[in-house]
C-alpha cells in the first residue's frame, strides 16, 4: 500500500490512528432537463414532498442530537431548518420549475450554484464557511426527490472519516455516534461548523487537504494529526510507533489541562487573573464555561447577520443576546457591536466595493453610517441587559467624536425603550476596542469617555506594523512580541489602570502562553480568547510568580527584537518556574 503524507489545516487538535472510511458525495446534476407545461404541477409536488421529507428528517436529527450530544449542538439543525424555510430559496426553485420549465433536480443544482457564488464572494472566513450549510440542506432535498433513498445503517466500527467535505449535519450525526476517530477532508476551514463541532467533541480533524478523498481508499491505515495539520497514509511501522507515543503524550497533556478548569485563576504568589471566552455562537457559552471561562469577553455579533437573507430583526438579535446573557449569568458578557463592512461583506448590507477594505467603512464606521441598523442592535443589547451582566464593546474606534455619537444614539434608544416599558440595565457600561493605532495613542483621552477598554491585538498589530493579518506573504512580519507592539500595549494597559478603568486583551495574543506572560507582567488581569486555549493559558499563568514576571518584563523591554524577547522570556521564566507551559507544549 502506498505511503504518503498530506498537509492541511489542523482545526481540532489531537491524534487518531485507524482505518479510513470514505463518505459518499452527492454531485448535483449538470443535465438541464426541461419539462412541458402540464408537468409543472407534478414537478412542483415532487419538490414539495422532498422539502417536507427534509423537514421531518431535520427535526428528527435536531431532537436526536439534542438527546445524544446536548442542546448546544442541535443548533446546526435549527440553522438548517431556517435555511429550509427561507422564502427566497422557495421562490428561486419555483421560478426555475414554473417559469423556465425545468426539472426539480436542475432547479436545486442552479440554486446551489447561485448561493455558492454569493458565499464565495465573501472574504470573511467565518461567513464563507456557512456555504457548506446551504450545500447540506440542498443535498438533503436533492436526495429526497428519490423516495427509495434509504441510508444504509452505518457500521459500528471505529473509523476515520475521509471525504471531500463533511457537511455539518452529517458531521453532527456521525460524530455524535461516537464511532468516528477523526475527520480528514479536502475542503473546509477553521470556522466551519464541522470544525467547531469536532473541536467541541474532541475529535481530531484536519481539513483543506485538497485531494485526500481521491487519494485514500476505504480501509487504508491512516494517522490524523489534528494538532499539526497532517495526515499520514499507510505509514511504515516506525512512523506508526512515533505517532502512538505522540498520541499518548497528547492525551496526558489534555487530561492535565482539563483538570485546571476548576482551579482558581491566580499566580503562584496569589495575583488573581480572569480568563474569558471569545465566541461567535450562543451555543459556545456552555462548553466555554466547562473549560474554565469566567464569562464571555467578546461575542462577535456578526454571525447573526448570516441567519437570514434579510437584515436581522430586533427580536432575532434579542433572542441571541438574552440567551448568551442567561447562560453565562452571573458572569459578564461583552457584546461587540457588529464588525461588518470592509472585507466582511454581506449581500444584504449594501456596502460598495472598496479599494482598500481594511482601511474602509468597517465596524463602527459602518454602524454610524447606517444608524437605523445600528439602533436595532443597540436596542436588543439593552433589552438583554436586565440581569446586569451585559456590557457593550464598540469596535474600531478611531476618534473621540465616534464615542460621542454612540452615546447620543444610546440615549435615544434608551428613551425609546423606556417609552415601550422595556426593562433594561440603566447603567449598562460602555467600552471600546483599541484596534486602531490612533486610538491607542490617545488612550489617556479615550479612557475618560468610557467604562473600560479591550485591546483587539489582531487588528492593532496589523495596523501598527502595516502587516495584513491574513496575508501569508507578509505573515513573517506579524510579530506580537515586536518591541513596538509591547511598548504600545504597555502604554495602553498602564494608562487605563492609572484612570482606574478595567482593561482586557481579546486578540489571539492573549492565547499565546509567552505573550500572555508578558501581558501579565504589564499588569493585565483580563484575558479573552478562543475557549479551547483557556486551559493552557491558565496553566501557564498559574505556574508563574507575578513578582518574577514583572522583573522579566522590565528586562524584556530593553531588548531590540522579537526573537531576543522570546528567548529571554523562555530562559528567565523556565529557570524560576520549570513547570510553566511555554510554546513547546502548546496544543
Ligand atoms: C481583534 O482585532 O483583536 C479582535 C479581537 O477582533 P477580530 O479578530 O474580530 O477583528
Ligand atoms: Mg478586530
Amino acid at each position: 500500500m502506498d505511503y504518503f503524507r498530506l498537509r492541511g489545516i489542523g482545526v481540532s487538535p489531537g491524534i487518531a490512528i485507524g482505518e479510513a472510511l470514505l463518505t459518499e458525495r452527492v454531485i448535483f446534476t449538470e443535465r438541464k432537463e426541461s419539462i412541458s407545461s402540464n408537468q409543472v404541477l407534478t414537478e412542483l409536488n415532487r419538490l414539495k414532498k422532498a422539502i417536507e421529507r427534509t423537514r421531518v428528517q431535520l427535526t428528527r436529527l435536531k431532537n436526536q442530537t439534542r438527546k445524544k450530544v446536548g442542546e448546544e449542538y442541535s443548533f446546526i439543525f435549527e440553522a438548517h431548518l431556517l435555511i429550509l424555510e427561507g422564502e427566497s430559496l422557495h421562490q428561486s426553485f419555483e421560478e426555475i420549475i414554473k417559469k423556465e420549465k425545468y426539472k426539480a433536480e436542475w432547479a436545486i443544482s442552479r440554486v446551489h450554484d447561485k448561493y455558492q457564488k454569493i458565499f464565495e464572494s465573501i472574504t470573511d472566513e467565518y461567513f464563507k464557511q456557512r456555504k457548506s450549510d446551504i450545500t447540506d440542506v440542498l443535498t438533503r432535498i436533492y436526495k429526497n426527490l428519490e423516495t427509495t433513498d434509504q441510508k444504509k445503517i452505518e457500521e459500528e466500527r471505529e473509523r476515520i472519516l475521509v471525504g471531500h467535505e463533511l457537511l455539518p449535519s452529517e458531521a453532527a450525526l456521525r460524530l455524535s455516534r461516537g464511532n468516528v476517530l477523526a475527520v480528514a477532508t479536502d475542503m473546509g476551514g477553521k470556522t466551519s461548523h464541522t470544525a467547531i463541532l469536532a473541536r467541541s467533541l474532541n475529535v481530531p480533524a484536519v481539513v483543506g487537504l485538497r485531494n485526500i478523498s481521491q487519494r485514500v481508499k476505504n480501509g487504508d491505515y491512516i494517522v490524523v494529526d489534528g494538532t499539526d495539520g497532517e495526515v499520514i497514509v499507510n505509514p511504515p511501522m516506525a512512523i506508526r510507533k512515533e505517532f502512538f507515543s505522540k498520541r499518548r503524550k497528547y492525551d496526558d497533556y489534555r487530561k492535565e489541562l482539563r483538570k485546571t478548569a476548576k482551579l482558581k485563576s491566580a499566580t503562584l504568589d496569589g495575583v488573581r487573573f480572569f480568563l474569558l471566552a471569545n465566541i461567535e455562537l450562543p451555543e459556545e457559552v456552555k462548553p466555554a464555561i466547562s473549560l474554565g471561562a469566567e464569562g464571555v469577553g467578546l461575542f462577535r455579533s456578526e454571525f447573526i447577520y448570516l441567519q437570514s437573507t434579510t437584515l436581522p430583526t430586533e427580536e432575532e438579535h434579542y433572542s441571541i443576546y438574552s440567551r448568551i446573557a442567561k447562560e453565562a449569568y452571573p458572569s459578564p458578557v461583552y457584546i461587540r457591536t457588529v464588525d461588518l463592512g470592509g472585507e466582511k461583506e454581506l449581500p444584504q448590507l449594501k456596502i460598495e466595493k472598496e479599494p482598500n477594505p481594511a482601511l474602509g467603512l468597517r465596524a463602527i464606521r459602518f454602524s454610524l453610517r447606517d444608524r437605523d441598523v445600528f439602533k436595532v442592535q443597540l436596542k436588543a443589547i439593552l433589552r438583554a441587559s436586565s440581569q446586569k451582566n451585559v456590557r457593550i464593546l464598540i469596535p474600531m474606534i478611531t476618534e473621540i467624536e465616534e464615542i460621542a455619537e454612540v452615546k447620543i444614539l444610546f440615549r435615544e434608544v434608551k428613551e425609546e425603550l423606556r417609552k415601550k416599558r422595556f426593562q433594561f440595565d440603566e447603567d449598562l457600561p460602555l467600552g471600546v476596542m483599541i484596534e486602531v493605532p490612533a486610538a491607542a495613542a490617545i488612550t489617556d483621552l479615550l479612557v475618560k469617555e468610557v467604562d473600560y477598554l479591550s485591546i483587539g491585538t489582531n487588528d492593532l498589530i496589523q495596523y501598527y506594523l502595516a502587516v495584513d493579518r491574513s496575508n501569508e506573504f507578509v505573515s513573517y512580519l506579524y510579530k506580537p512580541l515586536h518591541p513596538s507592539i509591547l511598548r504600545l500595549i504597555k502604554f495602553i494597559i498602564e494608562t487605563a489602570q492609572r484612570e482606574g478603568k478595567e482593561i482586557a486583551v481579546c486578540g489571539e495574543m492573549a492565547a499565546d502562553p509567552l505573550a500572555a506572560i508578558v501581558l501579565l507582567g504589564f499588569g493585565l488581569k483580563n484575558f479573552s480568547m478562543n475557549p479551547i486555549f483557556i486551559p493552557r493559558i491558565k496553566k501557564a499563568l498559574r505556574s508563574v510568580e507575578y513578582k518574577t514576571v514583572k522583573k522579566v518584563v522590565q528586562k524584556v523591554m530593553k531588548l531590540k527584537t522579537a526573537q531576543e524577547i522570546e528567548e529571554c522570556i523562555i530562559e528567565e521564566i523556565l529557570v524560576k518556574h520549570p513547570n510553566a507551559f511555554l510554546r513547546a507544549q502548546v496544543i
